[in-house]
């Protein structure tokens, strides 16, 4: 938060007199530094991270400079907002209503999951402001259902979790879609080398704003670790619930299948829980989050992709159940509480299995977390300590490791058998006499079997070898662009988790 007031950032008074109503008092910094920007019309690139105040940052002079314009044409959008999930696509929504409700202004929200026509009515007339998700966009545009022909902005909101979500192809054919002269604002959390291809790809000399640094988690959020073994996490959880009579927690998971667990032997603790995971119906989901918002049950466990998106001012602990295997969704998780500089605490629980994941998210940080053991849950296995890296955004290739005289002599002495085979099938080659030819045949049949057989024996020894040596075959390569193509569809999934 700052000093300075809302009314010298050069905001009309429909945008002022909604903010008062919201009662936000004075901007947060990423609002100082983004609006008068994007109000001049200027690109802008803004590591912020959720809890930072960034949607009004990017909407309210979106607002302003839509309302200067002319209307829409039906079915064609002026302002597109990209979120990678339908939590957050709601969420932003939500918020571009609430800050533009004394302008004449018309938005809607698109995104998977539910029925496509309502959302193809609600475009019929045309949209000062499309909040969407990748997927169903493009099903719209395929549909003729929205025309991206005349977009005058482009937000990219959270575009690191659109890159982890695989939503690169997604984001480039909406691109292709769009006229070339635009105004386009990109917000992340962290930056990766994915990201600013992205950024160089997207943006024209963009103004550059950093609110906080890069890869960190928000100082108004104290961390600490729960040293604990694996199977005592769920007792110690809510024994810390109970101790430390915690009232609202947000609780992540790894997998679905944890989420359900868990909240299943907590409400079997007496603790009133909700989950939310994409296996939920967007009613489900919709119901969780209502409970949890309306203090109706105290804890809401959620997988880190149903969770983006979630806003509630002033959530006071996230606890990290299994430490995430992406280390950037630690920073996201922890952005759930001491939002908008409220204080908040992020614990997580962590087991010896976890140490290495534990060294990725402090090493991301760049800081070692506090770590503490309970008296009655002493890990029998204890946590190995933390490991810090120094994150370089090129992997540095690993050298091929030099064949030990032992593999040398191997490989000589099997090209030797080999020449030595070759020969005498040579020497046993049919076609002298009828009767050696056809003994010839059949033993060339049988030869040709045992060839083929030791052939293929030799070759899968080989390739073993070759992997050990580090090197690929083509039977590898082939299947690591298989497995590549694998990842990237991975968003699939995990849109679906
Ligand atoms: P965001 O980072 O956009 O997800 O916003 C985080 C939370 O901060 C939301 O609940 C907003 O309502 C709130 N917020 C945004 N701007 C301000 C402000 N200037 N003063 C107080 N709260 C704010």
């Amino acid at each position: 938060m700052s000093s300075t007031q809302f009314t010298s950032l050069g905001l009309s008074e429909p945008l002022l007199r909604a903010v008062t109503v919201l009662g936000y008092a004075t901007p947060t910094l990423v609002q100082l530094q983004a609006i008068p920007p994007i109000l001049a019309g200027r690109d802008v690139l803004a590591a912020a991270q959720t809890g930072t105040g960034k949607t009004a940052g990017f909407t309210l002079p979106v607002l302003q400079r839509l309302s200067a314009g002319v209307r829409p044409r039906g079915n064609y959008v002026r302002a597109l907002i990209l979120t990678p999930t339908r939590e957050l696509a709601l969420q932003v929504a939500e918020s571009v209503a609430s800050y533009g409700q004394f302008l004449p202004l018309k938005s809607t929200v698109v995104y998977g999951g539910v029925k496509i026509n309502p959302q193809m009515m609600k475009l019929r007339g045309g949209v000062d402001i499309l909040i969407a998700t990748p997927g169903r966009l493009i099903d719209l545009c395929r549909q003729n259902a929205v025309q991206l022909s005349n977009v005058e902005i482009l937000v990219l909101d959270e575009a690191d979790r659109m890159l982890d979500l695989g939503f690169s192809d997604e984001l480039g054919q909406i691109l292709s879609q769009m006229p070339v002269k635009r105004q386009n604002l990109l917000f992340s959390a962290t930056f990766s080398a994915q990201i600013r291809t992205l950024t160089d790809a997207v943006l024209v000399r963009p103004v550059r704003i950093e609110v906080s640094p890069r890869n960190t988690t928000a100082t108004s959020v104290k961390q600490l670790v729960y040293e604990v073994d694996s199977a005592r996490k769920s007792a110690l959880l809510s024994y810390l619930i109970d101790r430390e009579d915690w009232r609202q927690v947000l609780i992540f998971t790894r997998t679905k299948k944890r989420a359900d667990a868990l909240a299943h032997q907590l409400a079997a603790d007496g603790i009133a829980t909700a989950v939310l995971h994409g296996d939920k119906s967007q009613r489900e989901r919709s119901r969780a989050m209502g409970c949890f918002k309306g203090n109706r049950v105290r804890v809401l466990v959620a997988t880190d992709v149903a969770a983006r998106g979630i806003d509630i001012n002033e959530l006071p602990y996230v606890v990290n159940f299994d430490l995430p295997k992406i280390a950037e969704d630690y920073i996201h998780r922890i952005g759930r509480t001491g939002r908008a500089g409220c204080a908040g605490l992020g614990i997580s629980l962590v087991c010896s299995a976890e140490a290495p994941l534990l060294s990725a998210v402090e090493s991301l940080i760049g800081q070692l977390l506090p770590r503490t053991v309970i008296a009655g849950f002493e890990p029998q296995q204890p946590v190995p300590a933390s490991v810090l890296r120094t994150l370089s955004v090129k992997k540095i290739k690993k050298p091929k490791r030099p064949k030990t005289p032992q593999q040398e002599l191997d490989k000589k002495l099997s090209q030797a058998r080999q020449r030595s085979s070759a020969k005498k099938q040579s020497a046993k080659s049919p076609g002298r006499n009828g009767a050696t030819a056809t003994k010839g045949r059949s033993a060339a049949r049988r030869g040709g079997a045992i060839l083929d057989s030791t052939t293929t024996k030799s070759t899968s020894a080989e390739h073993g070898k070759k992997r050990r040596d580090g090197q690929s075959s083509p039977a590898k390569k082939r299947s690591t662009g298989k497995f590549s193509h694998a990842a990237a569809n991975r968003g699939t999934d995990e849109r679906r988790r």
